[in-house]
């Protein structure tokens, strides 16, 4: 699912038969043990992003999120085992916590000066995207999203970092698991 100026597009990836005529009804129905796995994932990303900002000031520079792992992509920062054991240990610290997370849009003008600096790629939203949804853990870290995410930290049970790899200079990918899998 995706949006397009507005329109909630959704694809069909593996459809049998043909696909109905334009205009037909049809009836959806969502995976809930892969939107779980996607919203635990999805907000565990912004915990991890928002401790390594906080603990080594890099920028989030892309993520890619999966149900079984995901990755994020930091710079600039080169971590060592121990800062990886340091972002695992502060990530579950604060999922430990169960802060409230909320959902909901705000003018643009308002999130560029309520996002921490470094936090978000505001740049790369085009200028027209008002209201932006935002993403905020209570008391905790405010970034815009449109992605998926529960309700409170608590459901994201914890997470592991299982590797780290350089992407280059002054860019590491860190790969990370939720605690059950
Ligand atoms: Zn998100």
């Amino acid at each position: 699912m995706y949006k397009d100026h507005g329109d909630v597009i959704h694809s069909v990836g593996a459809m049998e038969g043909n696909p109905p005529e334009e205009g037909t009804k049809v009836e959806a129905e969502i995976d809930g043990v892969r939107r779980n796995k996607l919203r635990r994932m999805h907000t565990a990303q912004h915990v991890v992003s928002k401790v390594v900002l906080d603990e080594f000031g890099a920028e989030t520079a892309g993520n890619r999120i999966h149900t079984d792992r995901s990755r994020i992509d930091f710079e600039p920062v080169e971590f060592d085992g121990d800062d990886l054991r340091k972002i695992e240990t502060k990530a579950n610290d604060v999922i430990q916590k169960d802060l409230g997370v909320t959902k909901e849009n705000r003018p643009r003008e308002i999130v560029e000066r309520e996002v921490e600096e470094g936090r978000a790629l505001l740049d790369l939203i085009p200028d027209h995207v008002d209201p932006l949804r935002v993403v905020e853990i209570d008391g905790f870290d405010t970034c815009p999203c449109g992605g998926t995410h529960v309700d409170s930290l608590g459901e994201v049970g914890g997470i592991e970092i299982t590797d780290r790899e350089s992407k280059g200079k002054d860019t590491d990918r860190i790969t990370f698991v939720l605690n059950d899998g």
